[in-house]
């Protein structure tokens, strides 16, 4: 027999009553690692349900967003990384012994988890970065091109003046004309 689990809403009071509605907020720790590339959502991490449940003729419409949190390393430089991911899912669970469906109606409540799971997976990057233009390894030593650079290269505060200075790429040009200007007013 099925038990529910932390991620079964009680229905109930819509069953068999199309046009009800009902909103719930639900947050239950992942029961185990979701998730098996190079990140995942580790065991025991927050997933929010915030749901709305509507009973219609076939069953309950089940309409979701999900928040949590996947960890693991970047697939260039093998940096720890974790980032917050959301998904949005609607999906059907039907009434028993009406048409085939993926999920169900089950006895007074309709469980989540599976559904939410596979979703969650799913949104998972294939290929995850620590961020966009992650330079990776460096293929002769394999230590991290950012860290290799910044030790033998620059100074501390030449690393600091090249990040404000991309920062500040695209306003330059502009700053520069107006300062231009203003110097051939005075
Ligand atoms: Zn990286």
């Amino acid at each position: 027999m099925h038990r529910p689990g932390p991620f079964a809403l009680n229905v109930r009071d819509i069953i068999r009553h199309p046009g009800e509605m009902r909103e719930f907020e639900l947050a239950a720790p992942a029961p185990e690692k979701w998730g098996e590339g190079l990140v995942s959502v580790a065991e025991g991490e927050t997933i929010v349900i915030d749901t709305r449940l509507e009973s219609v003729h076939e069953g309950i419409l089940v309409s979701a967003t999900v928040d949590t949190e996947y960890s693991g390393v970047c697939g260039r430089c093998l940096t720890d990384i974790a980032q917050p991911v959301e998904v949005e899912i609607q999906e059907l669970f039907a009434y028993p012994g009406d048409e085939t469906s993926d999920f169900e109606v089950q006895d007074d409540h309709v469980d989540l988890e599976t559904l939410v799971r596979d979703a969650i997976v799913l949104s998972l990057p294939f290929q995850p970065v620590c961020q966009p233009d992650c330079p990776g390894l460096d293929p002769v030593t394999g230590e991290r091109m950012t860290e290799v650079a910044g030790a033998e290269q620059r100074e501390p505060l030449d690393n600091r003046w090249a990040a404000l200075q991309e920062f500040t790429t695209d306003p330059d040009p502009d700053a520069q004309r107006v300062g231009a200007e203003n110097t051939e007013e005075s």
